[in-house]
C-alpha cells in the first residue's frame, strides 16, 4: 500500500531564498496556480526522495503570522488547516532577528518546523556567526545550514525534513515564547476555558487559539464563532474581560505588549546565538566619525590630512632621495671613467642616466604618496572624504561619490577616470572624467618637487599642497561651469556608502603600494627612458661641426693663456691660478653647452614656441620641458635635466643650482607649477578620456580646454603677481 506522501511547506520572510531552495528541490517536477480564491501565486512540486513521495509548497513570503496581508493569511491558513507535515522556515541568516519574529510565530503553532538557516555565504561575508547548536538547542528545532543559489545543503534539509516528518511529536521539548506573568496567566485562564467548553470543536491548538483571541485575532474569532456557536459567548465575554484587564495593567493592547514581549524573546536568543564581528566595528566606526564626519571639524581635518600627506612625501622622501641622487652620480661617475669620448657615451650619461635618472630620485616621494593613498582606502577614510565632499560636490551638481576617482587622480589619472565607471548618469561621468585630470597626479610632483625644492626651500611641503588645492579649486570651478552650460541636469541621487573603518593591514598596504609603484618603474623603463633619449638627440644635434673646432681652439687658447701666467708667476701665487684656470674652463664649458643648446633642435622649436609662454614668465627651455611633458609628466624634469643642467656633471643637485641661475623666481617657478597641474594630461590620461567618454569630440575639448585654462591660470598668477611687485 503506498504512504500518503509527506507535505513539506516552505515558509519564510520575502527574499529570504524560498523560491531558490524550492526550484532546487523540486526541479522541474512544478505545479504553478493560485491560491483559492486569491490571486497570490501557489507553487507545489512532487518528488521522490529515498522512495518517499514528498508534496512540496512554496508558502508566499511573509515577516509574520498576523491576518493582515493576503499573503500572512494564505500562510498561516495553510499551516493551520492542510496541517503540513513539516514546515520549513527559512532563514535569512545575515538578517536572522528579523527573521525571527516569522520563526517564534512557527513555533507556537501545532506544527514540525524546521530552519533552514539560508544565506549562510552573505552572513559570513559580513562577519556574523551564527552557533546554530544553540539556536536549535533554544528552540529546539533541527536547523540546517544552506546556500540556496549553490545550491548547497539541499540533501541535509530534506534528510532532517524527513526525519522530522517521521519522528513523534514531542510536545513537551517545545521551547516557545514566555510571555511576563499576567499575559501567561491571561493565556493559560482562557485555554482553560477553551479545554473545558469546546475542546472538540476548536480545531487549533488551545495555547495557540488563547494567544489569538487575546490579541483578538479576527480570524480565529471568526472560527470559533462558526464551530463554537453559544458556548462562544462566554468565550468572547472572558476574552473581553481579560483584554481590559490587561490593557489596564500594560496600558496597551495586548497584542502590542505581546509583540513587544516576542521581540524581548528574540532578542534574548540573538544574544546568545549570534557574535556579530561587525557589531563591534561598527559602533567604533560610528564614534570615530562622529569626528571625522563632524560638520564643524571634519572639513579642516580632511584637509589637515591631506596637507600632513604632502608634507611627508616631501619631507620623508628627502632621505631616500639622496641615496638615489648619489647612486645616480656613482653610475654617471663610473661610465665616464669607463667609456672613451664618444658620442655614445654623451647619449649614455647627458641622455639616459641624467634624464632616467632625474626621475627615478622621486621613487620614494611616490612610494610614499601611494602608501598615503592605500592608507586611506584601507581604512574606509576615502569614502569619508567623499562623505566630506559631498556638499561641496553638489555646488557642482554633483554627487560625493564623483570625488572618489578625482582622489585616486592623486595618484594616476588613468584609473582615476576608469574609477567614474561607477557613476551611473552619463552626464555625471562626462563631468567627473572633464575634471578628474585637474587632480594632480603623482608625475606631476616630481616637477613640484624640484621647483618648489629649489625656490620654496622651506615651504616646499605646504607650496605643493597649495598647487593640488589650486587643482581642486579649478575642478570646482570647471564642475560648475560645465554643468551649468555643456551637461546641464540634476546628480543622480545615491547612497553613499560608509563602510566600517579597519586596522589597515600591513601586507595589503604593501601590495597597493607596491602595485602603483611598479606602473611607475615601468614606465622608468619605458617612456621616460624612450623620451629622454629623444630629448638628448634633439638637443645634442645639429652637432655643427666649425661650432665644435671655434670651442676647441678657444679652449686650446684659454689652457696656453693660464700656463703662460701660471709659468710667470710668483710660486706661491701659483694655485690660485690653477683653480682659476679650472673655473674658467667650466665656465666655458657650461657657456658652449648652453650655446650648444640653443642651437640644437630642441632649442629651435623651444624658441619658436617661447613667445607663447613668455607672458607666463616661462622661458624656451621649460617650453620645450612642457612639450615632452606630453608623453608622460616626469619627462618634464628629465628635459629640464638636459637643458638646464648645463654644468659639471658630478656635482649633487645641479638642477637646483642651474634653475636659480636661469632667471627663473619663486612667482615664475609658481606659474610653472600650475601650467604643469592644469594643462593637457599624458598620452595615457588623453587616451582613457578617449575611450570612456567614447568620442573623439569629449577628448579633443578635454585638451583643448585644460591647455587653456593653465595658460589663462599661469598668465593671471605671473603677470598678477609682477604687479603687486612679487617677482
Ligand atoms: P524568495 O522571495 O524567498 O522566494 O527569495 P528568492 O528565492 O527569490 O531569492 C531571492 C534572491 O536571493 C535571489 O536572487 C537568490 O538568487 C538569492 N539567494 C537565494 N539563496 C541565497 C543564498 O544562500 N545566498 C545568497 N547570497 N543568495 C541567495
Ligand atoms: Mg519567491
Amino acid at each position: 500500500m503506498p504512504l500518503k506522501p509527506f507535505s513539506i511547506a516552505l515558509a519564510g520572510n520575502p527574499n529570504s531564498g524560498k523560491t531558490t531552495i524550492f526550484n532546487n528541490l523540486t526541479g522541474t517536477r512544478q505545479k504553478v496556480g493560485n491560491w483559492p480564491g486569491v490571486t497570490v501565486a501557489k507553487k507545489e512540486g512532487k518528488i521522490r526522495h529515498r522512495g518517499l513521495d514528498l508534496i512540496i509548497t512554496d508558502l508566499p513570503g511573509t515577516y509574520s503570522l498576523t491576518p493582515f496581508s493576503i499573503e500572512e493569511i494564505v500562510a498561516r491558513n495553510f499551516i493551520l488547516d492542510e496541517h503540513p507535515d513539516v514546515v520549513i522556515d527559512i532563514i535569512d541568516s545575515s538578517n536572522l532577528e528579523r527573521s525571527l519574529y516569522l520563526a517564534t510565530q512557527l513555533r507556537e503553532l501545532d506544527c514540525k518546523v524546521l530552519f533552514a538557516l539560508n544565506m549562510t555565504d552573505l552572513a559570513r561575508s559580513r562577519g556574523i556567526k551564527i552557533d546554530t547548536d544553540k539556536l536549535s538547542e533554544l528552540l529546539a528545532v533541527p536547523v540546517v545550514a544552506t546556500v540556496g543559489n549553490k545550491n548547497e545543503g539541499m540533501d541535509r534539509l530534506l534528510e532532517a525534513a524527513v526525519g522530522l516528518a517521521e519522528s513523534e511529536t514531542d510536545t513537551a521539548r517545545r521551547r516557545r515564547v514566555k510571555y511576563s506573568k499576567d499575559i501567561e496567566a491571561a493565556i493559560s485562564e482562557l485555554q482553560q476555558d477553551l479545554v473545558r467548553e469546546c475542546a472538540e470543536t476548536v480545531p487549533y491548538n488551545p495555547r495557540w487559539t488563547a494567544i489569538k483571541l487575546l490579541e483578538d485575532d479576527k480570524v480565529v474569532k471568526e472560527r470559533c464563532v462558526s464551530v463554537a456557536a453559544d458556548r462562544g459567548r462566554a468565550l468572547f465575554e472572558k476574552t473581553d474581560h481579560l483584554r481590559r484587564r490587561i490593557m489596564d495593567l500594560y496600558a496597551d493592547e495586548p497584542e502590542i505588549v505581546m509583540t513587544d514581549e516576542r521581540y524581548g524573546f528574540i532578542a534574548g536568543i540573538m544574544r546568545e546565538v549570534q557574535t556579530n564581528a561587525t557589531y563591534r566595528r561598527v559602533d567604533i566606526s560610528r564614534n570615530i566619525d562622529l569626528v571625522l564626519t563632524n560638520r564643524f571639524v571634519g572639513f579642516p581635518i580632511f584637509l589637515f590630512f591631506i596637507w600632513a600627506m604632502f608634507q611627508s612625501t616631501f619631507s620623508v622622501g628627502e632621505y631616500p632621495m639622496q641615496w638615489i641622487e648619489s647612486g645616480v652620480g656613482l653610475v654617471s661617475k663610473a661610465i665616464d671613467a669607463l667609456l672613451p669620448q664618444s658620442l655614445l657615451k654623451d647619449l649614455v650619461i647627458d641622455g639616459i642616466v641624467a634624464g632616467v635618472g632625474s626621475v627615478i630620485v622621486f621613487l620614494p616621494n611616490i612610494v610614499i604618496l601611494f602608501f598615503f593613498i592605500a592608507l586611506f582606502e584601507d581604512t574606509g577614510y576615502m569614502s569619508r572624504c567623499a562623505f566630506l565632499m559631498d556638499r561641496i560636490m553638489h555646488l557642482i551638481g554633483l554627487h560625493g561619490k564623483s570625488f572618489i576617482p578625482m582622489l585616486m587622480g592623486f595618484g594616476c589619472n588613468v584609473p582615476a577616470i576608469m574609477a567614474a565607471r561607477t557613476l551611473e548618469s552619463e552626464k555625471d561621468r562626462i563631468l567627473t572624467i572633464l575634471i578628474t585630470p585637474f587632480m594632480s597626479c603623482s608625475a606631476r610632483l616630481p616637477v613640484y618637487i624640484v621647483l618648489a625644492g629649489t625656490f620654496f626651500a622651506g615651504h616646499a611641503g605646504s607650496v605643493i599642497f597649495a598647487i593640488y588645492l589650486l587643482g581642486i579649486v579649478m575642478s570646482i570651478l570647471t564642475g560648475r561651469l560645465f554643468r551649468s552650460t555643456l551637461l546641464r541636469g540634476a546628480d543622480a541621487p545615491f547612497v553613499m556608502e560608509l563602510p566600517p573603518y579597519r586596522v589597515p593591514m600591513l601586507k595589503s598596504l604593501m601590495i597597493h603600494m607596491w602595485d602603483r609603484s611598479k606602473m611607475f618603474l615601468k614606465k622608468m623603463g619605458g617612456v621616460i627612458l624612450v623620451g629622454s633619449v629623444v630629448v638628448w638627440t634633439l638637443s645634442a644635434f645639429p652637432r655643427t661641426v666649425s661650432y665644435d673646432t671655434d670651442y676647441a681652439a678657444a679652449k686650446r687658447e684659454a689652457i696656453a693663456a693660464f700656463d703662460a701666467r701660471i709659468q710667470a708667476a710668483a710660486p706661491d701665487h701659483r694655485q690660485r691660478l690653477e683653480a682659476l684656470k679650472d673655473e674658467s674652463l667650466a665656465e666655458l664649458e657650461r657657456r658652449q653647452r648652453f650655446e650648444k643648446a640653443e642651437k640644437s633642435y630642441m632649442g629651435m622649436i623651444g624658441k619658436t614656441i617661447a613667445p607663447v609662454f613668455a607672458p607666463l614668465g616661462i622661458d624656451w627651455r621649460a617650453s620645450v620641458a612642457l612639450l615632452t611633458g606630453f608623453v608622460a609628466k616626469e619627462i618634464v624634469v628629465s628635459t629640464m635635466g638636459v637643458l638646464y643642467a648645463v654644468g659639471d656633471r658630478s656635482e649633487g643637485d645641479v638642477l637646483q643650482q642651474a634653475l636659480q641661475e636661469s632667471g627663473m623666481t619663486p612667482l615664475s617657478a609658481f606659474a610653472l607649477m600650475t601650467f604643469v597641474l592644469l594643462y593637457v594630461p599624458c598620452i595615457a590620461t588623453v587616451t582613457t578620456i578617449r575611450q570612456e567618454t567614447g568620442s573623439n569630440g569629449w577628448m579633443l575639448f578635454s585638451v583643448a580646454y585644460s591647455t587653456g585654462l593653465a595658460w589663462l591660470a599661469a598668465f593671471v598668477i605671473y603677470q598678477g603677481g609682477r604687479l603687486l611687485g612679487l617677482g
